[in-house]
């Protein structure tokens, strides 16, 4: 996994949390419960450099573990930092000496997948790959998808209210979440692990869990509604003149009778085509016009041929529109899994032009055209080499972007982050849409955030953990 984000500390062999407290823990977890030799040697820190630099890692194995290692925490003040698989990009996972990591690796069972219900219940540690697999075995889908399948836990998706490919469809991760079980810095453990939609049982406690990064408790299991899976799928990737028709297009597609549209990933070209090129593909972009924003669609049906003829049907239709000027049909799973990469594999463009400022806001689809051009604008008017690179969920208005000259220029950061998040709240958008705050976006929070909110999750925060011991420093 490259890792993308700065070390938080620098010196990541250093531990201060005192030896009895360690003695304790041992005693607790028994072995192979507590790690804290090499850990930054030995353990893939994930995204964000600094994850292991607490250097000490609890691995519970049971809901009982979790609460005795909390209510130790608790008691002798050691501040705790919940880590899933360290996908998240936002620095909710970072840690620092005197921390404890309290890892979910070892609660990673699928307690009980019912066909039936189309319902799941998780141990948070499960990845979104391993439930995937499972769902798929019983005809049955997650309904949240993201490139980082195969590493992201359901406890980290929750914490962070992911996202994704899907979110359009069946919503974020909150969307999916039928009930909770956590420890609360408390060490008291909050069971509220209900299997239907319907509970209105007083305050929906477990909602502040959700999104919540870690900051609020730990989660522990989870169940789920699980989604349908449609297993014929069609995949095209079209050139459309520019955001407004790629939406057109999206709607298009949306309102379809037949298949349903399972994805929709626009890609602005400087985007699409170094990407392309760092992965040797550029051959699967060169039918499009040289300045087409590219969208990736997906639809799903009874058969491959069914979705197939569907979007043969429909984009042709587009085309005669003006929506898209030209498409090309993944003949076979390769070929899917090559326009795929294009999408998911966005490192490469990082790779290429280094040094950049990461973003990840919302727009509203009809404000799309007007907010991408006139980033672009800006951008050039900072300095004329600058690269937007723009990408992201269309279906529900979630952009990623990387700002960047390819040299460092801390000097331009204000000046970026204003560029960005021009006209978004204006639009009814958002500067943080969805991988959460964490680290590098309270400050964004302190000084974008409405006041009475703010006002309202630090009292929040304060009576669910009043000794700040829950993942400190992260969200607020
Ligand atoms: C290639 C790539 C693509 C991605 N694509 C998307 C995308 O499309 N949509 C999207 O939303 N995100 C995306 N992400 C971000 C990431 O996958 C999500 O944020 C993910 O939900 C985090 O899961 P994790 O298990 O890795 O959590 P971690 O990174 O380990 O932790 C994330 C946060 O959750 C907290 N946490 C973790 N487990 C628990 C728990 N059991 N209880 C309480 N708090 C906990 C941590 O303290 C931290 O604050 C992507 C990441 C990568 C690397």
């Amino acid at each position: 996994m490259i890792a993308r984000h700065p070390a938080i500390n620098p010196d990541p062999t250093m531990h201060a949390i005192a030896d009895d407290s360690l003695d304790a823990l041992r005693k607790l977890l028994g072995p192979g419960g507590l790690r804290s030799d090499d850990v930054a040697g030995t353990l893939d820190p994930g995204i964000t450099t600094g994850n292991l630099d607490a250097g000490v890692v609890a691995f519970p194995a049971t809901v009982e573990e979790m609460r005795d290692i909390v209510r130790l925490c608790s008691a002798r003040g050691i501040p705790m930092v919940p880590q899933g698989g360290r996908t998240g990009l936002a620095g909710g996972a970072a840690s620092s000496p005197g921390q404890l990591i309290v890892s979910t690796a070892r609660l990673n069972r699928i307690l009980d997948l019912d066909p039936l219900a189309g319902t799941a219940v998780v141990e948070p540690g499960v990845t979104l790959g391993q439930l995937q697999q499972a769902a798929a075995e019983h005809g049955l889908s997650v309904g949240i998808d993201l490139a980082a399948r195969d590493s992201a836990t359901i406890g980290g998706m929750v914490s962070t209210n992911a996202g994704g490919i899907e979110a359009f469809r069946h919503g974020t991760t909150r969307q999916r979440v039928l009930g909770l079980q956590a420890v609360l810095p408390s060490g008291e453990v909050l069971d509220d692990l209900k299997r239907v939609t319907k509970a209105n049982e007083g305050y929906d406690i477990k909602q502040l869990l959700i999104g919540a990064e870690g900051t609020l408790g730990i989660i522990t299991a989870i169940a789920l509604s699980l989604v349908p899976l449609q297993p014929g799928q069609g995949t095209a990737l079209v050139a459309c003149p520019g955001a407004a028709e790629a939406v057109a297009l999206f709607r298009r597609l949306r309102n379809a009778p037949g298949p349903d549209l399972l994805a929709a990933e626009i890609l602005w070209p400087d985007f699409a085509r170094i990407t392309a090129h760092g992965l040797g593909l550029d051959a699967l972009v060169a039918f499009a016009p040289q300045e087409s924003v590219f969208l990736l669609v997906e639809v799903a049906g009874d058969s491959a041929e069914q979705a197939a003829e569907h979007l043969e049907i429909h984009l042709a239709g587009a085309i005669e529109a003006g929506e898209a000027q030209d498409a090309v049909l993944a003949k076979n799973a390769e070929e899917r899994r090559r326009m795929w990469l294009i999408r998911e594999e966005s490192w490469e463009a990082d790779k290429a032009w280094p040094h950049g400022f990461w973003y990840d806001v919302s727009v509203p689809q009809g404000a799309l055209d007007g907010y991408a051009r006139a980033l672009f604008a800006r951008a050039g008017e900072l300095d004329p080499a600058m690269k937007v690179f723009l990408f992201g969920h269309l279906g529900d208005g979630n952009m990623h972007l990387t700002v960047t000259t390819g040299r460092e220029m801390p000097e331009l950061h204000d000046a970026v982050d204003a560029a960005v998040f021009a006209g978004l709240a204006e639009c009814g958008g958002s500067f943080s849409a969805e991988h959460g705050i964490g680290l590098e976006k309270r400050a964004h929070l302190a000084r974008r955030g409405d006041p009475a909110k703010l006002a309202l999750m630090r009292t929040i925060k304060q009576a669910l953990d009043p000794l700040g011991i829950m993942n400190p420093g992260k969200v607020i």
